[in-house]
């Protein structure tokens, strides 16, 4: 089992109050051990950020690339060993955690580069005599706060861009999956991190938060849409700057003239990948009339082969739901769909294995339209419904028909009307022919208000939150 603690200014912290995660895989497993932090952890942890900020933020330039490169190459080393921790914790399969913890390297890798490349701004001035220098500075002390989902790769993207353009950090990862946050603290110490530069903090959001947010010069949050509109009230107080990465209701458009095979392929694996619980997973597919029931049969059937089972077996390819909650939440939008008419394909029920776990069938609906409940909140888990549509153009105004606009795709074969899609779909992120999920981290990530709010995360955008800009005016005279 692993033990953690806050990491405070280069000091692993206990605490009394302390509190347990254990395996959605098998609920008699404990997985780990952390303090449940309160609002004096948060506020001496942002302190350490505080004392540790002029000196990296100053930190030589090559020194600090070579830091998040050593992070990167630590991580590559230890993966099977983190995936296999996330996989306990967290319930994605070992193969998705593994895939997932080196993405985090490879987000590392990326900003060991980043360090180096980022760039300032010359200008000529209008006045003689005088040039501009645009020069984008640290923010300072950034505040970032993490969901279970995504419990390595998140946290990665987070820290390394904030690192990497001279800003310190109090991580406080989700309560439901924060070992791999520990073990990412533990290698930042020993690739010999200052003290200071990353400070890690457990416990609940609502007891934290408030600290968090009210004393930091940044937050970068990914989670659910609820919890960031608190922040940004929170963080409206203190004219914080603010970074929210929300939930999705993601559309997937099926045309007639799509290639079947690929299609089905998309749609199982936006959906059903990682046990559904992704911000960018699709949980609406919109199928037009010509290939609705080849395509609804070939992927009933897909869907009813997928093997769920333990995170840890090597044939498993659907984990568990994370949580009792979200296991909660999943079983009721079941029943209102039921409720509402809607036709069950496949799934729809709990599953026995031979450990208790949150084990749940991956489901399907038939018949629904963009009204049914099931269609216009995000659920988050293996469950999605089908609506049949007439075109494009009607796909395109259900596609639309949802307040959140994280993701989105289309599979056809007609560029036209892929091209159509990608300009009037509101979502932030199109895909053609691939699913809805499955992003790269040198472009830009995120979505629309209300899935998103205050810049993109990933690639160039990253630079946007994470560095505050300064226009410097140079009268240097004649010369
Ligand atoms: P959540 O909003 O419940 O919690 C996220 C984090 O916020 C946790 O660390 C939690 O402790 C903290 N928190 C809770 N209340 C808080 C408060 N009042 N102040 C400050 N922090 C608080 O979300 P979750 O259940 O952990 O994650 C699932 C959600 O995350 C889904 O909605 C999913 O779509 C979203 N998500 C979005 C992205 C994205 O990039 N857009 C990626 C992954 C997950």
């Amino acid at each position: 089992m692993l033990r953690g603690g806050h990491l405070i200014g280069g000091q692993w912290r206990s605490g009394a109050d302390r509190f347990c995660t254990r395996s959605p895989s098998d609920l008699n497993e404990e997985v780990g051990e952390y303090p449940a932090g309160s609002p004096r952890d948060a506020e001496d942890a942002l302190e350490a950020a505080r004392k540790a900020l002029p000196g990296w933020s100053t930190y030589n330039t090559q020194a600090r690339s070579d830091l998040l490169r050593k992070t990167a190459e630590v991580i590559t080393a230890r993966a099977e060993e983190i995936g296999t921790h996330l996989a306990r914790e967290e319930g994605k399969t070992r193969r998705e955690a593994i895939a997932e913890t080196l993405r985090a390297a490879q987000v590392f890798f990326y900003y060991a580069g980043e360090v180096v490349r980022h760039p300032g701004q010359f200008f000529n001035s209008l006045r003689d005599g005088h040039h501009i220098i645009v020069s984008y500075e640290p923010v300072g002390v950034i505040s970032l706060i993490t969901p279970w989902n995504f419990p390595i790769a998140v946290p990665a993207w987070k820290v390394a861009g904030a690192l990497a353009y001279g800003n310190t950090c109090v991580l406080k990862p989700s309560e439901f999956a924060p070992g791999c946050a520990v073990i990412l603290g533990q290698i930042l110490t020993e690739v010999g991190l200052p003290p200071g530069v990353f400070n890690l903090v457990h416990g609940q959001g609502r007891v934290l938060g408030e600290t968090l947010i009210g004393g930091a010069n940044g937050v970068s949050f990914t989670g659910s849409t609820p919890t960031g509109r608190a922040i940004v009230k929170q963080a409206a107080n203190t004219l914080t700057k603010v970074q929210l990465e929300l939930g999705g209701k993601n559309p997937l458009i099926v045309l007639d003239d799509a290639d079947l095979d690929l299609a089905v392929d998309v749609a199982l694996q936006g959906t059903f990948g990682q046990t559904g619980q992704r911000c960018t997973g699709s949980e609406r597919l919109i199928i037009t009339r010509g290939i609705h029931d080849a395509f609804v049969e070939k992927l009933v059937a897909r869907v009813a082969s997928l093997r769920v089972g333990h995170a840890l077996h090597e044939d498993t390819q659907i984990g568990p739901v994370a949580t009792a909650a979200q296991l909660e939440k999943n079983l009721t939008f079941i029943q209102r769909a039921t409720e509402a008419g809607a036709e069950l394909a496949v799934g729809g029920a709990r599953l026995e294995k031979s450990t208790p776990g949150y084990y749940l069938a991956p489901t399907l609906f038939l018949g629904t339209t963009a009204d049914t409940p099931l269609n216009r909140e995000e659920i988050f888990g293996p469950v999605a419904g089908v609506i049949r549509v007439n075109d494009l153009e009607e796909a395109i105004t259900v596609a639309n028909d949802c307040e959140l606009a994280l993701s989105s795709g289309i599979c056809t074969t007609n560029i036209r009307s892929a091209e159509r899609f990608r300009r009037l779909s509101r979502a932030g992120l199109v895909m053609i022919n691939a699913p809805t999920a499955g992003l790269e981290y040198h472009v830009p990530f995120g979505g629309r208000s209300p899935s998103g709010y205050g810049g993109r995360e990933q690639g160039p955008a990253s630079a946007e939150f994470f560095t505050e800009i300064k226009t410097a005016y140079v009268n240097h005279g004649d010369i």
